[in-house]
Parts: structure tokens; C-alpha cells; sequence
């Protein structure tokens, strides 16, 4: 176990770079919670920019599966820094941070907040030092990294997927509407290989979200090839064990609804990233004025594993009944293809 409180904040800085979502809780529990005390101890002052950019460098792990603890402490310090720092008076139209929400991979962050040095990377220009300092831009970091490790928790995210993923959702919008753009059997293949080895919970959502809402369109006559259906079968089956143990806290009827594919596809895009979760927060009416208080809001039950475990399930059960008349059609000699899934 590292020995953590008389690391200054460069020896921090320097061990938070080496904890991502594979390091064993041992290395990175210690770290992450000495981030979130001093951040706790602070949150308003000098040196909240560190500790807030410690948690962002971390939540690769946070979002993965961090000590229940460790999990706890970083989203009450995030979120008393976003309390102290969100609403400080500023001059400035936006904030870097905004600017990097289209490049987050997967949603875990792996490039520099700016946070630590006062700069950003790529820019030395003096004048947005200020910029990368503000309050706002320090809540606006905190805001996102709480989001990634607990989705819909946080509200004043952004509104706005990643451009990468509105390009997945219209290929995907073309696929279920008919009216696909390339050839839907190399999309499916390709979104099927799509999830990360440890992906967020809000990647993982989207993920079996838009499995679920495509599979009716792979298993009907315009598939004409089962190695779609095999690699969605074995996408699904390596997701569904990732899917965390979190108790569902929802009324039966709370699940969402997704017997629109269209509108299951879209989703199932938004929810892999913090201003895709926004999008469907607006779209759901959450009042961006306030602050906290989501928690009689279903929105949530988008990443229930509960939630999660059914509609994998039913697709699953879907995707077999396709490989299934493949298999009729094989052993009668017949053209391959399955059929329609009742749901065009
Ligand atoms: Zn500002
Ligand atoms: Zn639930």
C-alpha cells in the first residue's frame, strides 16, 4: 500500500498518471481517496484545481470498479468542488473543457485538463490560462468526471454527443429506418466489436442499448450473412458479465421503453458520453437551474444492471432464433436468411 499523505502534489500528479481502469484497488483506493480529502478539505480554494484534475486523471479507474469507498469519497468531493467553484462569477463565453468533450474516447478522459499546469498542452497562448483557471472551468472538469463514474448524477453537463458518435447514430438511423448508407452487414459487424475491454457504466448501457434495438433488423431477410448475428451473440455475451452488481431501485414500470429501435439506437449513443447523457436529460425535462435532488428521477434506470440484464436477454433470445433459421434453412438446402422479426 503506498503511503500517501506526505506525497507532495508533483509525486501525486505523477502517480496518478499510472492508475487506470485495470490497476488493482490497492494502488489506486489509496490515491483516489487521499485526491478526494484534500479536495473535501477545500473545495472552494487555491489548490482545488489539483485535486480535481487527480480525479479526472483517475476516473478511468473510478469509472471501472473502484473501492465502494474510494467510489464514494471522489464523487462527494467532485461534487462540493462543483458546489464552491460552479457558480463563481466569470467574464468568459465558454471553457476548455467544453472544447474537449468531443474528443472523449470512450468517455474516459486521457489527455491533460490543464488543470495542474495552468496551460494547456497545445496552447501557450497566455490569455487562456485564465480560461483553463477559472472556477468554472474547474466545475465543469468535476461536473464531467462525476458524470463518467456515476451517469445522470450530476446536472449543467453540456449538451452535446461527441461528433464520432452522432456519425454512429446516423449509420445506425439509417440501418433500422431502411434506408441504410453502407453496407449494413459491416456495420453491425463493427458496432458489435465495439466495446471496450472495461467500459464505463454509460458506454456499457449504450452499448446493449443499441445491440438490443438493431437485432430485430439482423435477424430479418436483409441480413443474408449468420457471421452478423455470431458477432453480435458474442459481443452481447462478453458484456453481460461486466454489468455491475448495483441493487435496482426502480418500480417495475420504470424501466425505459425501447420498443422504438429509431429512438433505442439514438439513445443507446447518447448514453456513452457525459453531453449525450445531457441530451436525454434535457429531452426528459430535467430542470437545468437546479442543481441536485435527480434521485426521483428514472432517468437512471437507462444503466440499471437490471435493466441491463433483461434487455440482453431478449436480445440474445432474438439473435438466436435468427441463427436458428439459419440452421432450418441450411439443413433444407435453402437460400439462407432469417426472418423478419415483427418489428419492422
Ligand atoms: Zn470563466
Ligand atoms: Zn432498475
Amino acid at each position: 500500500m503506498i503511503k500517501t499523505t506526505s506525497l507532495t502534489v508533483d509525486q501525486l500528479a505523477d502517480a496518478w498518471k499510472h492508475i487506470y481502469g485495470t490497476s488493482p484497488a490497492d494502488e489506486a483506493d489509496p490515491l483516489v481517496l487521499e485526491c478526494a480529502r484534500r479536495l473535501a478539505a477545500d473545495p472552494g480554494g487555491e489548490q482545488a484545481r489539483a485535486w480535481v484534475s487527480g480525479l479526472v486523471a483517475m476516473s478511468g479507474y473510478l469509472a471501472w470498479r473502484p473501492g465502494e469507498e474510494a467510489e464514494r469519497a471522489a464523487l462527494d468531493a467532485l461534487s462540493a468542488a462543483v458546489k464552491a467553484l460552479g457558480d463563481r462569477p466569470c467574464s468568459h463565453a465558454d471553457h476548455p473543457y467544453e472544447a474537449e468533450m468531443d474528443s472523449l474516447e470512450d468517455e474516459v478522459w486521457a489527455g491533460d485538463t490543464g488543470l495542474l499546469t495552468g496551460q494547456l498542452a497545445a496552447q501557450d497562448d497566455d490569455a487562456d490560462a485564465d480560461r483553463v483557471l477559472c472556477p468554472r472551468n474547474i466545475a465543469g472538469w468535476a461536473r464531467l468526471a462525476a458524470d463518467v463514474i456515476a451517469p445522470f448524477t450530476v446536472r449543467r453537463v453540456p449538451v452535446g454527443a461527441p461528433k464520432y458518435h452522432d456519425s454512429c447514430m446516423r449509420t445506425l438511423s439509417g440501418i433500422v429506418n431502411d434506408y441504410p448508407y453502407g453496407d449494413p452487414h459491416d456495420d453491425l459487424i463493427d458496432e458489435a466489436a465495439a466495446l471496450p475491454t472495461r467500459p464505463t457504466r454509460g458506454v456499457l448501457a449504450g452499448y446493449l442499448v443499441t445491440m438490443n434495438a438493431t437485432c430485430w433488423y439482423a435477424t430479418s431477410e436483409r441480413i443474408t450473412d449468420r457471421s452478423v448475428l455470431d458477432a453480435m451473440l458474442k459481443g452481447i455475451e462478453a458484456a453481460v458479465p461486466l454489468l455491475g452488481d448495483e441493487r435496482c431501485t426502480h418500480d417495475p414500470d420504470e424501466h425505459p421503453d425501447t420498443a422504438d429501435s429509431d429512438h433505442a439506437n439514438r439513445i443507446g449513443y447518447l448514453l456513452r458520453s457525459p453531453g449525450g447523457r445531457a441530451e436525454i436529460a434535457e429531452s426528459y425535462g430535467w430542470d437545468e437551474e437546479e442543481e441536485e435532488d435527480p434521485e426521483d428521477d428514472p432517468l437512471d434506470a437507462w444503466v440499471c444492471p437490471a435493466f441491463l440484464h433483461d434487455l440482453a436477454e431478449e436480445t440474445i433470445a432474438e439473435l438466436e432464433d435468427g441463427l436458428e433459421s439459419y440452421e432450418t434453412a441450411e439443413a433444407e438446402g435453402d437460400e439462407p436468411g432469417g426472418d423478419d422479426g415483427g418489428r419492422a
